[in-house]
């Protein structure tokens, strides 16, 4: 189908092509100079000792899940309001996700009230997502992480370019993981990103990435070691060339990309309260500077978010849901919440919320049609 707005929209130019073409001509496809650069971009844009660049966003937290050493029998707190890879990454080490409330309609990010009730003797981790790149309480979180000695690993797939009090998103806590599939702030077709401060965290990290080995091709190209030892069971989780090029051409238009988006946050957030007034508009307080990956909206209680999303489809404007929460999937049979309306926000959220298309690329008309045509699909269903 051909939308009039499409939920997402990728922002590529001649800047991307041409770095493609480099790398192509440069005959050095994988694990080389361009993906070192890509990582010492990222480690300055967020302000970190170490930056891995790898496959995706679920490698990145399926290594975090590693690193931290989850065992089967750990418990790992996360969010059901979030996408099924960050339960399915604590899922892959054999360890097992516990399901936390998200704080209100409000505030759609993880409840550091609710982690706190679920802690166990066998918790061992805790894992949060900014949800559409507004910053959890990450002061609250590491309280709760240091008196009960729990790591923190970080979902950043909606938040590169998100920061509280100064610092970003994915620093807070022990491990940041990032994602550039193609829907997020920045892409790279596929690809991902997982940071530390901690130097042995990155070395173990990196041998993740790469089968365990001890020395890689590249190090072996320029003739710094013949051969190599073995010392992790290791992945393939690497990212190319081709994609770490394109990943910083990406980079250099991403603060700018970010700023248009929370401009059209605001745009959006200003009519909708104007024309709608019955729509909750979460993280109406926000906690420090948002990525503004997605524009989240709360429908009245008792509308069909069915017939509103077809209203808003045959005006040509593609809408979407983030997300159904994880433990309601098939899959999940298994992971049940561990009381019953224990997940309260998070089923209201997850029945009652849709996303509103957000891309750079839309001009403050699209704002305005979309806009409109909520009014109008809301409308069809109080009347
Ligand atoms: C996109 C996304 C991921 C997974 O990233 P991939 O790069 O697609 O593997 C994980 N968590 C959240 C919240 C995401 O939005």
């Amino acid at each position: 189908m051909e939308w009039k707005i499409p939920l997402a929209d990728i922002d590529f130019g001649v800047e991307e092509q041409e770095a493609v073409l480099s790398v192509l001509n440069s005959r050095w496809l994988t694990m080389g100079g361009v993906t070192r650069e890509f990582e010492q971009a990222f480690e300055e844009y967020v302000g970190v000792k170490h930056a891995l660049a790898v496959a995706n966003g679920t490698a990145a937290l399926h290594m975090a899940c590693l690193a931290a050493d989850l065992q089967p029998g750990d418990e790992v707190i996360v969010p059901a309001l979030t996408f099924v890879a960050t339960a399915n990454a604590v899922r892959y080490t054999g360890a097992t996700p516990v399901f936390a409330d998200i704080v209100s309609l409000d505030d759609l990010d993880l409840s550091p009230d609710q982690v706190e009730l679920l802690i166990t003797p066998r918790t061992k981790a805790v894992i949060v997502m900014h949800y559409g790149g507004n910053p959890c309480d990450m002061p609250a979180f590491k309280r709760i992480a240091e008196k009960n000695h729990l790591i923190i690993i970080e979902d950043d797939a909606h938040a590169v370019g998100s920061s509280f009090e100064g610092r970003a998103m994915g620093t807070w806590g022990d491990i940041g993981c990032y994602s550039f599939f193609s829907n997020k702030n920045m892409t790279t077709g596929e690809g991902g990103m997982v940071v530390t401060n901690d130097d042995a965290e990155f070395e173990r990290l990196s041998r993740l990435r790469s089968h365990g080995m001890t020395t890689l091709t590249w190090d072996r190209h320029r003739g710094h070691a013949w051969s190599y030892d073995v010392v992790d069971l290791g992945y393939n989780y690497r990212i190319d060339e081709i994609r770490a090029a394109i990943g910083l051409a990406q980079m250099r238009k991403l603060p700018g990309f970010n700023m248009r988006r929370r401009f059209l946050v605001s745009l959006y957030t200003e009519a909708l309260r104007k024309n709608s007034p019955g729509l909750i508009i979460p993280f109406s307080n926000p906690r420090g500077i948002s990525a503004a990956h997605l524009m989240p909206v709360i429908l009245p209680a008792g509308v069909s978010r069915h017939d509103f999303m077809e209203g808003m489809k045959s005006r040509g404007i593609q809408t979407s849901i983030h997300y159904p929460p994880i433990h309601t999937f098939s899959a999940y049979r298994d992971f049940i919440p561990r009381l019953d309306g224990i997940l309260h926000w998070t089923e209201e959220a997850g029945s009652r919320e849709v996303t509103l298309p957000l891309y750079p690329g839309m001009s403050e008309t699209d704002v305005n049609l979309v806009v409109e045509s909520v009014a109008e699909s809301l409308n069809l269903q109080i009347s």
